[in-house]
């Protein structure tokens, strides 16, 4: 049978199965025809379908929509009656019990304040005779007020700080220095737990250093004063040599996607005003951003990398930052005579 023939018999077995044969018209005889007439004309070409310049169109609007770029103005907190509009945890009180070398004066350090305001919070206790062991309440939050930023990061302080809360992904360091705004607070919270979201499988991320909990001088640091700095250590692909402090991690060690999510995550929201990671690293995360089909424009505008300084990028380099990263959040309305 010619080729010509066979074309013809399956045109036929197609108009039959599709208007012919009504009394057996199942879709099951249509879908035979169908299938017979495609072996015959073959698949159509699905770009054909489309105008490239339209292809082009939706492709940058689905990188705009993953890679949005970051802007310097302040975006505020969206809000609900004045109120932070955010879903979050809290941490509504701090226990401390005492090592045997603490007194009440190294309590008054760490916690700032009057002895008056410990009585208050621990009616009963002695503070003349503290002893080892003791479960103290230092801390409070009042629910009434809401946090706010006094001055810049370098000289300034805050009032009514909110602590951050304990977390299953996450270990704090020395909780009497996380204290920060509530803004600062809940969006290191919220990253957090979409960090854990995404990667239950990751290490254990350690939180350093926030603020005390009415801001001011914090050795070492020459920021870390009015509660919107915040450090914290990187995910990591190896085991560090303890989990007690901050250790270094280098361009192979690093978890360069995951550190990318939490960049990412944060700076999605527009409430980041700048981030220190060592030069060092910034080059993995650039590669990864690279291998995920990041915009150059956008790669720009987030990382100073391959330049070690003065691009205005949002991630820069800066001494210190190769086993931590800081992040310092943008001043709010709420805020006052807040600078960077
Ligand atoms: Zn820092």
């Amino acid at each position: 049978m010619s080729s010509k023939t066979l074309r013809i018999l399956f045109v036929f077995a197609f108009l039959w199965a599709s208007f012919g044969a009504q009394k057996e018209s199942s879709a099951q005889m249509r879908a035979v025809g169908l299938r017979a007439v495609a072996s015959i004309f073959g698949q159509a070409k699905t770009p054909s379908l489309f105008d490239p310049a339209q292809l082009r169109k939706i492709e940058s609007l689905s990188l705009d929509l993953r890679w949005p770029m970051p802007t310097r103005e302040l975006v505020s907190w969206p809000t609900t009656d004045g109120s932070p509009a955010v879903d979050t945890r809290r941490a509504d009180e701090l226990w401390h019990t005492l090592r045997p070398w603490q007194d009440t004066e190294r309590l008054l350090e760490m916690y700032q304040g009057r002895v008056s305001r410990l009585k208050k919070f621990n009616p009963g206790v002695q503070f003349s005779r503290l002893l080892a062991g003791e479960l103290l309440l230092v801390w409070q939050r009042d629910r009434d007020v809401l946090s706010r930023s006094i001055g810049d990061s370098t000289t300034g302080f805050h009032q009514d700080a909110e602590l951050m809360p304990k977390g299953d992904n996450y270990s704090i360091l020395y909780p009497h220095r996380t204290f920060g705004t509530f803004y600062t607070v809940s969006e290191m919270v919220r990253m957090l737990d979409l960090f854990e979201a995404r990667y239950p499988e990751a290490s254990n991320i350690l939180i350093g250093d926030i603020s005390f909990r009415l801001g001011g001088k914090m050795t070492p640091h020459v920021s870390h004063r009015s509660g919107r700095d915040i450090d914290f250590s990187y995910p990591r692909k190896d085991e560090p040599v303890n989990w007690k402090r901050f250790q270094d991690v280098n361009a192979r060690s690093i978890d360069a996607e995951q550190t990318l999510f939490m960049i990412k995550t944060l700076i999605d929201s527009n409430q980041v005003n700048m981030i220190f990671i060592d030069h060092r690293l910034q080059g993995a995360l650039v590669r990864e951003a690279k291998r995920q089909d990041a915009p150059q424009e956008w790669i720009n505008a987030v990382f100073q990398y391959p330049q070690s300084s003065g691009t205005g990028a949002l991630v820069r380099h800066s001494k210190g930052h190769i086993n931590h990263m800081h992040v310092r959040f943008k001043c709010q309305p709420t805020d006052m005579y807040c600078s960077l």
